[in-house]
C-alpha cells in the first residue's frame, strides 16, 4: 500500500507559513514589502494587541484587478519574477510568491483592492486558507490587507506567541527598518487606536532618522563617505565614536535596500569601530550597502532576512575601512568645537604659548592652585608630522590630507582649564560651555596612539630582561605564537622556539612593568587568543596594546601638574580618535550652556 501522499493545498500553506510567518511583525514585514514593491509613496499600519488580533496595512501603490489578487493568493503565484536567471538580479523585495497564501493560511484574512483606474475594487475574504468571499469592493485605489487573529487555527503556534507587548515592539522594530530603509515613503503607525508616529514623505535619510528618533541623536551621527571600493557601495550615517546602546536595536544594515541581518557584516562593524566601542555595547549604524545583485544572494531563507555574498572578505574589508575613515574623518570637527574659544573670555591674566613658560612658574603651579585659581591657556595647533599622517590606515585620503593642512595654518585658538576635580576631571571651558574630560581614559587614548604608531613603524623599543625564561605551553598555545610570532616581535616581546611547544623570552616592551614575564605570556595569549580568529595581525597588536596600556597610563588620583593638564589635553587633540579611550569610554564630556541653563531653570 503506497503511504506518500501529497498535501492539501491549505496545508501545504500552512507549513510554508510556519518558515515565513514567524509572529505579528513577520505579518507587517511581508505586507509592507508588498507595498513598497506596489509602488507606495504612503503606507499606514494598524495593530491590535501587537498584532495578534490585527494587522492592517493600507497602501496607496499599484492595486490588483481581480484575476491577479485571486492569484496572489494562490502559491508560488508572484509578480516579481518569472524565470530562474531572474533570480540573479532581484530588484524587489519579494520574490517568492509565498507571503499572501501563508498569512491567509493562517488568520482570517481580507484583501480589498483597486487599481487606480478601474470603476470597481476587488474585496476577497479568506478564512484558514479558504476562500469565502469574493465581491467588488475596494475604496480608494491601493490595497488594503487585514490580518485577524493570527494563528487561531494554530493553537500550538500561538503559544509560541510573547506577550502583546513585546510582539508591540517587534512590529514596531520592523517598522522602523522599512521606514529607514525607505525615506522618501510616507508611514503612519496606529496602535491600538492610537498614532505612534506618523512620519511624512522627506528626501533624506537624515530627515527620517530625526522624525523617528529625534534630533539630539542625529546630532550624533556622522555622515559614512561612500567609495570604499569599487564593488561595494557604502553611505548611511553612524553613530560617533562614544555613542553606543545596549542591544543591537539602532545598529540598522541594508543590502541593496532590503534590512537584513547578518553576523558577518556585525563583525565588520565591530571591527570597524574596535576601539571606539564598549565592551558589550553596540554601535549605532544606519548602513547602506549597495552592490550588483549578481554578487549577493538574498534567497537563502523565506524571511528573507539573511543574505550570501559572493566576495565575502572584499565586503568585510570595505566596511572595516570604511568606518575607521568615517570615525577619524570627524576628529577635525572634533577638535575645532573644543577649542573653540568661551564666547566671552573673562578677564583674568593669560599664560602664553606652553613652550615659553618660565619653569619656575610651572613648578609653581601645583594642582591645587589650578584649582583655586582659573588660568586660561593659549594654545596653539602642534604641527603633524608628515610621517604620522601616513601612519593611518596606511591609504592615501585627500580629504584627511587637505584637513592636516588646514589645522596647521589655523590661527591660536583657545580653550582655559578651569582646574582638576577629585583629581580625576578636568575641568574646561568652551564655546559650547563646560567639558569634563576624564585625565586617565585621555593618557590611555594617548599612550595607545602612539605605541600602535610605533609599532607600525619601527616597532616597540624592547628592554633585555636580566634572566632570558623558558616556559611550556599546551599544543594549541603553541601553534597560536608559531603564526604570531613576527607581530610579536614587533611588539617588543623577544620570544623564540626553544624546542617543541617551549619558548623562550629574553626581552619585552620597555614601557611594562612586568615581574613575571611567564605568567604575563600566559595572560597575552589567553588576552589574544579569541580576537585573532577573525582579525588582522596589526588588530592583534593593537588589542595587545590596549590591554596594557591601561596599566600604565595616568590613574585616577595621579594629580597632574598644570603644565602637564595642558599638554594632555594638547596631545589628547593631536589623537585619530580622541573622542574615547582604547576601550570605547568617553575620554570627553560637553555639558551646553543650554543645558546648563535648563538645569537653573533659566530656560525651560
Ligand atoms: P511576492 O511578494 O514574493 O511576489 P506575495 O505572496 O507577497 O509574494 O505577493 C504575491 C503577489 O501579489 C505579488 O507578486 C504582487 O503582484 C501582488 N501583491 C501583493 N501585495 C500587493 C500590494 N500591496 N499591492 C499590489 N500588489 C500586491
Ligand atoms: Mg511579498
Amino acid at each position: 500500500m503506497s503511504r506518500i501522499r501529497l498535501l492539501p493545498e491549505i496545508v501545504a500553506s500552512q507549513v510554508a507559513a510556519g518558515e515565513v510567518v514567524e509572529r505579528p511583525a513577520s505579518v507587517v514585514k511581508e505586507l509592507i514589502e508588498n507595498s513598497i514593491d506596489a509602488g507606495a509613496r504612503k503606507i499606514e499600519i494598524m495593530t491590535h494587541r501587537g498584532g495578534i488580533s490585527l494587522v492592517r496595512v493600507i497602501d496607496d501603490g499599484s492595486g490588483m484587478d481581480r484575476d491577479d489578487a485571486l492569484l496572489s493568493l494562490e502559491r508560488h503565484a508572484t509578480s516579481k519574477i518569472r524565470s530562474a536567471a531572474d533570480l540573479q538580479t532581484i530588484g524587489t523585495l519579494g520574490f517568492r510568491g509565498e507571503a499572501l497564501p501563508s498569512i491567509a493560511s493562517v488568520s482570517r484574512f481580507r484583501l480589498t483592492t483597486r487599481e487606480p483606474t478601474a470603476i470597481a475594487g476587488t474585496e476577497i475574504i479568506v478564512n484558514g486558507g479558504k476562500i469565502d468571499v469574493v465581491r467588488d469592493g475596494g475604496e480608494a485605489p491601493g490595497t488594503q490587507v487585514e490580518v485577524r487573529s493570527l494563528f487561531y487555527n494554530l493553537p500550538a503556534r500561538r503559544k509560541f506567541l510573547r506577550s502583546e507587548n513585546t510582539e508591540s515592539r517587534n512590529v514596531e522594530h520592523q517598522i522602523h527598518l522599512q521606514a529607514i530603509g525607505h525615506p522618501r515613503i510616507a508611514f503612519t503607525l496606529l496602535r491600538d487606536d492610537r498614532l505612534v508616529f506618523q512620519l511624512p514623505e522627506t528626501t533624506t535619510l537624515s530627515d527620517r532618522i530625526r522624525d523617528l528618533y529625534g534630533s539630539e541623536l542625529l546630532e550624533r551621527l556622522i555622515q559614512v563617505n561612500g567609495n570604499a571600493s569599487a564593488k561595494v557601495q557604502i553611505s548611511g550615517l553612524i553613530g560617533q565614536a562614544g555613542l553606543s546602546r545596549q542591544t543591537r536595536a539602532q545598529q540598522l544594515i541594508f543590502v541593496n535596500g532590503r534590512a537584513i541581518e547578518s553576523g558577518l557584516i556585525t563583525a565588520a562593524i565591530r571591527e570597524g569601530y574596535h576601539t571606539a566601542l564598549m565592551k558589550g555595547q553596540y554601535p549605532v549604524t544606519f548602513l547602506f550597502l549597495d552592490l550588483d545583485p549578481g554578487t549577493v544572494d538574498v534567497n537563502v531563507h523565506p524571511t528573507k532576512r539573511e543574505v550570501r555574498f559572493r566576495d565575502l572578505t572584499g565586503v568585510r574589508e570595505a566596511i572595516v575601512h570604511c568606518l575607521r575613515q568615517t570615525l577619524e574623518r570627524t576628529r577635525t570637527e572634533w577638535q575645532e568645537k573644543f577649542r573653540a574659544p568661551p564666547a566671552s573670555p573673562p578677564a583674568v591674566t593669560k599664560i602664553p604659548a606652553s613652550a615659553t613658560v618660565e619653569p619656575q612658574l610651572a613648578a609653581a603651579v601645583s594642582p591645587e592652585s589650578v584649582r583655586a585659581g582659573y588660568r586660561p591657556v593659549e594654545f596653539a595647533p602642534r604641527p603633524v608630522p608628515d610621517n604620522r599622517r601616513e601612519s593611518v590606515a596606511g591609504v592615501d585620503d585627500p580629504g584627511r590630507a587637505a584637513q592636516t593642512a588646514r589645522s596647521k595654518h589655523a590661527t591660536p585658538q583657545q580653550f582655559q582649564i578651569i582646574g582638576v576635580l577629585n583629581k580625576l576631571y578636568i575641568l574646561m571651558e568652551n564655546a559650547n560651555g563646560l567639558v569634563l574630560v576624564d585625565q586617565h581614559a585621555a593618557h590611555e587614548r594617548i599612550l595607545f596612539e602612539d605605541l600602535q604608531r610605533r609599532m607600525e613603524e619601527q616597532g616597540v623599543p624592547a628592554q633585555k630582561l636580566l634572566l632570558p625564561q623558558t616556559f611550556d605551553l599546551p599544543p594549541r598555545d603553541s601553534d597560536w605564537i608559531e603564526r604570531n610570532m613576527s607581530i610579536l616581535q614587533k611588539m617588543g616581546i623577544g620570544i623564540e622556539s626553544f624546542g617543541p611547544n617551549s619558548f623562550k623570552i629574553d626581552s619585552l616592551p620597555s614601557f611594562l612593568n612586568v615581574s613575571d614575564p611567564t605568567q604575563f605570556m600566559r595572560k597575552v595569549i589567553d588576552d589574544l587568543k579569541s580576537v585573532t580568529n577573525n582579525s588582522s595581525a596589526m588588530r592583534l597588536g593593537e588589542e595587545m596594546i590596549a590591554k596594557t596600556v591601561c596599566r600604565h597610563a595616568v590613574k585616577a588620583n595621579d594629580p597632574l601638574r598644570y603644565l602637564e593638564v595642558e599638554k594632555l589635553i594638547q596631545d589628547l587633540l593631536e589623537c585619530d580618535l580622541p573622542y574615547c579611550c582604547p576601550h570605547g569610554r568617553p575620554t570627553m564630556i560637553q555639558i551646553s550652556l543650554v543645558e546648563l541653563e535648563k538645569k537653573f531653570g533659566r530656560k525651560v
